[in-house]
């Protein structure tokens, strides 16, 4: 940023000294308000930091290029999908629950935030490493958070608070056997999948529509941490996952993972036996099996991290032609409030930082000013649409370039729980992946996990809750951590279950 071997103020005057303060009555006298170098080194530092992330305030990421390898055209018509293309890429990863500062080895989900830098403008996939979420509306986020947050009393992070919410949010039951699993931590975020999570759409050049979901598969291969290493780290290094990524990439080990998508065609997602736009679920690998679209590498460190980690500024509404969102409504909440809190964190025009404006294509509208503004249009550009000042006066909305998804909605305006397709339950998919995909071992491991968790609880309605919950999804899984809790096998009817 500078060149300057001497000291300035912020407005580049030489300032005399580093370390003394301007006295009045000699060396022991008195500080001087209008040292102007002092009151603004104050101030300056005052304002360091802005609000953190609520939630996922603790993370790293890098830069890289993705390569598409393969011809998935006929899906889509977005420029950086297209066979050949390459593009920079920013990828930040997070823990969800924890301030920043806190232990990055604690057992949560992590936080994976995709954005290629394309010629049609920013696409960003704002996901996690698991394929599902805890909830399927909005609504109930920010309940969601405060309970896996702090108490209000004594500023304590609080098990019972959090197996209340999880367990009168029985939709939460699949992501939470994900979690409790081995996947719950990870040896480091070079060993994690990603996953867009929430189903999007993707827009061919004919016009043809198709509901995608994003895989993003890691050549690191997927590997855990156990709990006991996990917590050894957690009091030795805090920033174990940070460091690891930043300093693999700085010896040249520059760590890929292969996009993926699973592509279902249009129509089929009215009769699909679980209904594609509930994000608490996955589609069946068997129904749609994943198609390779290509390769992303990590490359570069950032050169400043709160510049270019800390103020980026992600949002799952940044979508690109040919590229767009579902009618998931956590996905549909989501477009609204990450750049809502971007805009409350880093200000109205975060999105003319370097690392939030486009790289690889240009802005051009009639939005300006605000707080903080950098860039300006020239004083021949109009400040209204329409003009009649042709190309000089401004750009036209172009409806050939601005392709967006779409569908059909011709139902009453309500509100309601999404509608249930055959096979859709809370407990299913949780069950299919415990039975079906946990190996004996990773099993044994989830059982004793949720022995740990179970011990975590004193209020006995949520003791309770926390083995009809189980119960739900595998009552063999609900017996045997009650009989590895030393409990009795014995039922009691949930306390106060809702909706
Ligand atoms: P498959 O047998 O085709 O897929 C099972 C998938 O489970 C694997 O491909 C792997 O995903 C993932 N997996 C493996 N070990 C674990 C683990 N310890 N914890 C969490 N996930 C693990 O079956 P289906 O596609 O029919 O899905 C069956 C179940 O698998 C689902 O109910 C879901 O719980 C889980 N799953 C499904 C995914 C999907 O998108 N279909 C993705 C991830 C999990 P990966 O290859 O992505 O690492």
């Amino acid at each position: 940023m500078t060149d300057k071997t001497f000291t300035t103020t912020q407005t580049g005057t030489p300032v005399a000294s580093d370390a003394h303060s301007l006295t009045a009555g000699g060396p022991d006298g008195t500080t001087a308000l209008h040292d102007r170098y002092l009151v603004e080194k104050l101030a300056s530092f005052n304002r360091e930091r802005v609000p953190e992330r609520n939630p996922h305030a603790k993370g790293g990421g890098a830069f890289g290029e993705f390569v598409v390898t393969e011809d998935v055209s006929q899906y889509t018509r977005a420029a950086v999908f297209q066979p050949g293309a390459t593009s920079e890429t920013l990828i930040r990863f997070s823990s969800v629950a924890g301030e920043q500062g806190s232990p990055d080895t604690w057992r949560d989900v992590r936080g994976f935030s995709l954005r290629f830098y394309t010629t049609e403008g920013n696409l960003d996939i704002v996901g996690n490493n698991t394929p599902t979420f805890f909830l399927r509306d909005g609504m109930k986020f920010p309940d969601f958070i405060h309970s896996q947050k702090r108490l209000l009393g004594s500023g304590l992070r609080d098990a019972d608070m959090q197996w209340d919410f999880w367990t009168l949010s029985p939709e939460s039951a699949h992501q939470v056997t994900y979690l409790m699993g081995d996947r719950g931590i990870s040896r480091s975020w070079r060993h994690v999948n990603g996953y867009g999570s929430h189903t999007y759409q993707w827009v061919n050049a004919a016009g043809e529509r198709f509901w995608v979901k994003y895989h993003f598969l890691s050549q690191q291969g997927v590997v855990p941490m156990f709990a006991d290493e996990a917590e050894r780290i957690a009091g030795q290094d805090a920033d174990y996952y940070r460091r690891d990524l930043y300093e693999a990439i700085e010896r040249g080990e520059f760590p890929s993972w292969d996009v993926y998508v699973q592509v279902m065609p249009y129509e089929e997602a009215k009769t699909y036996r679980f209904n594609p736009f509930d994000l608490t679920k996955t589609w069946s690998k068997k129904d749609y099996p994943r198609i390779k679209v290509g390769t992303f590498t990590l490359n570069r460190n950032p050169q400043n991290f709160f510049a270019e980690i800390e103020q980026a500024a992600f949002s799952p509404g940044n979508q690109v032609p040919g590229t767009g969102i579902s009618p998931d409504k956590m996905l549909m909440a989501r477009v609204f409030s990450y750049p809502d809190a971007q805009r409350y964190r880093i200000g109205t025009n975060y999105n003319q930082l370097p690392v939030n404006q486009p790289h690889a294509a240009t802005v051009s509208n009639y939005m300006h000013e605000g707080n903080m503004q950098y860039h300006f249009n020239t004083a021949e550009h109009r400040v209204y649409t329409p003009n009649s000042y042709g190309a000089a006066g401004g750009p036209e909305a172009d409806p050939a370039r601005g392709v967006e998804a779409s569908w059909e909605s011709d139902g009453a305006l309500i509100r309601s729980a999404a509608t249930l397709h055959s096979e859709d339950d809370d407990f299913g998919q949780a069950r299919t992946l415990i039975n079906e995909v946990f190996s004996a071992e990773e099993r044994q491991r989830f059982i004793e996990t949720l022995v740990g968790q179970y011990n975590g609880l004193t209020v006995p309605a949520i003791q309770e809750r926390f083995f009809w919950y189980w119960g739900q999804v595998d009552q063999q899984v609900a017996d045997e951590v009650r009989a590895l809790a030393g409990l009795p096998i014995a039922q009691a009817e949930p306390v106060g279950i809702g909706e």
